[in-house]
């Protein structure tokens, strides 16, 4: 299990929510390869859909992997132009959180973001993408933002953006998900997906399988004949111990971004590294993230790092998620490669998926995560 600020800030019953492991059914209508937060949606929104006699199988424990190291952002609006065309599926995804936000008390907070600086090309595409932005000066930041040093000049704000705690809102999906019948098998490693998976405990016969394992996914797929170019991406994040409300929104600065979880800690960091499945964190780079931190937080210079972690995004040579039925294979989906915004994007991810899995289609604008783009898998 990760050593996440967000692990540390779950009680008891909700840790054992998500290492506790069920026996290995003999079938499953639909079998879901990863308790990530993507394979989490997948199983909730194919609940609602009135599937039952899902199992959701994982090598380690719920969250063990990205999911429960990311930095919980929601930041719909400031990423938005990065999404390109795939822009309307972050707006139904926001759409779905604050459906999930009166579900589940996960801290889904929309605190708002400041982006420092002027990233004036950013706000005119989220503002053409319908989202709200808008640029404040210096004396407005001040307002906005008082734990801030005055040396930002100004910054554009993005109101609707916010924060998710990711382990929060994985337990709360996890117990409804067991209340419902869901079984989660963990600490069960797939080593033959397909229509009959071959795990360490015994097989498996799913009248549907999704393959929702991250970077691993190419691993996974390999005994299928299709390998898509997805990739671990490892990301550095570190906290400062709890303490009373200090930041009011999540600040993105020149390399990094902060936030205050609502448990107290300031969390940032948030490097990007070509660094294959290296675990761990390096000292050089959490010095770099404290001392943009300390410049533009003064107020945490002598505040020690609690704790420092790092997670594998799965990262897509092309940047868009691969989404839909997995190239010649009928009853097999793959679910995998958001990159920076699989948290942000695991709603919309899991209802397309019951869509494509319950009607054979979906309303939603999928054709750029086809899977089929790769089709010979190019690694
Ligand atoms: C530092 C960092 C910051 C981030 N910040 C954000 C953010 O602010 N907002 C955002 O939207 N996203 C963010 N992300 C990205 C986000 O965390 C990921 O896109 C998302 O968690 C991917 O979810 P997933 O379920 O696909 O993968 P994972 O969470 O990695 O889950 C994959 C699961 O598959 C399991 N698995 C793998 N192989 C097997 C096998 N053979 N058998 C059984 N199980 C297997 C693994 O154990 C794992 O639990 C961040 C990521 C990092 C690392």
């Amino acid at each position: 299990m990760q050593s996440s600020i967000w692990f540390q800030t779950l009680d008891e019953s909700q840790l054992r929510l998500l290492a506790a492991s069920d026996p290995l059914p003999k079938t499953a209508d639909v079998a879901i390869i990863g308790a990530g937060m993507i394979g989490l949606a997948t199983a909730y929104y194919l609940s609602l859909a009135g599937v039952s006699n899902l199992c959701i199988l994982d090598r380690d424990t719920a969250l063990a992997e990205a999911s429960g190291a990311n930095a919980g952002g929601l930041w719909f609006s400031q990423q938005s132009p990065e999404l390109g065309p795939l822009a309307p599926l972050a707006k139904v995804s926001s759409r779905l959180y604050d459906e999930l936000a009166v579900r589940f008390p996960a801290g889904i907070r929309r605190t708002g973001l400041l982006e420092l600086g002027a990233n004036e090309e950013w706000m005119h595409a989220a503002l053409q993408a319908g989202f709200r932005a808008q640029r404040v000066d210096a004396a407005a930041l001040r307002r906005l933002e008082p734990a801030l040093t005055e040396q930002p000049a100004g910054a554009v704000f993005y109101p609707d953006d916010g924060q998710v705690h990711p382990a929060k809102l994985g337990a709360a999906l996890v117990a409804h998900l067991k209340n419902s019948g869901v079984r989660f098998c963990l600490h069960t490693e797939v080593s033959s997906a397909g229509l009959h998976l071959e795990t360490a405990r015994g097989g498996i016969d799913a009248g549907v399988t999704v393959i929702a394992s991250g970077a691993w996914t190419p691993i996974v797929t390999r005994a299928l004949g299709w390998r898509p170019p997805i990739k671990p991406m490892r990301g550095q994040l570190l906290a400062t111990p709890a303490r009373s409300p200090f930041l009011r929104h999540t600040i993105v600065g020149p390399r990094y971004y902060y936030w205050q979880l609502a448990e107290g800690p300031i969390a940032g960091g948030g490097t990007v590294e070509d660094a294959g499945f290296e675990r761990g964190t390096n000292p050089a780079d959490l010095a770099s993230i404290r001392e943009e931190m300390n410049a533009l937080l003064p107020a945490l210079a002598d505040a020690p790092t609690a704790c420092a972690w790092s997670g594998f995004r799965p990262y897509c040579e092309d940047l868009k998620p691969v989404i839909g039925r997995v190239p010649g294979h009928d009853r097999l989906y793959v679910a995998a490669g958001h990159f920076k915004k699989g948290i942000m994007l695991a709603p919309v991810t899991g209802k397309i998926l019951a869509d494509l899995i319950t009607t054979a289609q979906t309303d939603l604008p999928i054709g750029p995560l086809d899977p089929a783009r790769f089709p010979g898998g190019r690694r």
